[in-house]
């Protein structure tokens, strides 16, 4: 059985693109990589998006090529909480752009190397190597 692991959206796989004024999805901006490295991890793990987003917005931006990548997608509707604990989706690790989710899990006693942070999308340390992500991801996740 693959191991699974959880993916945040946000700032993680890219960045929504929300029309000014009326507020709508009018777009997802993938970060460089994005989809060659979800088609490579899909092979060996069973990928569980989780995002804080409402569910609407969840399934509307991944109805920008991002859905089919997806085993299974949790949103804040079925899956709130102060912070992304891994256990209550059995997954490996977590990918994920917030670094608070790392003291967390710390705190609750589950190993650090687990929560993969990564630079946020369109932050300094992005803009300065928009691949930084990927590596990041390659040395933690076997
Ligand atoms: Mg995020």
């Amino acid at each position: 059985m693959k191991q699974r692991i959880a993916i945040d959206l946000d700032l993680t796989l890219g960045e929504a693109i929300i029309h000014p004024l009326s507020n709508s999805v009018l777009g997802f901006r993938k970060r460089p990589g994005c989809i060659e490295f979800l088609e490579q991890l899909r092979q060996r793990y069973t990928l569980c998006l989780w995002s804080i987003g409402s569910r609407w917005y969840v399934d509307t931006v991944l109805a920008f090529d991002l859905g089919r990548y997806f085993d299974e997608t949790y949103s804040w509707d079925e899956m709130s909480g102060e912070w992304k604990d891994i256990r209550r989706i059995n997954a490996e690790y977590l990918i994920d752009d917030n670094p608070a989710y790392r003291e967390k899990a710390r705190d609750a006693g589950i190993e650090a190397d687990r929560y993969v942070l990564v630079p946020a999308y369109g932050s300094p340390e992005d803009t300065a190597d928009p691949l930084l992500w990927i590596r990041q991801i390659d040395s933690f996740v076997q």
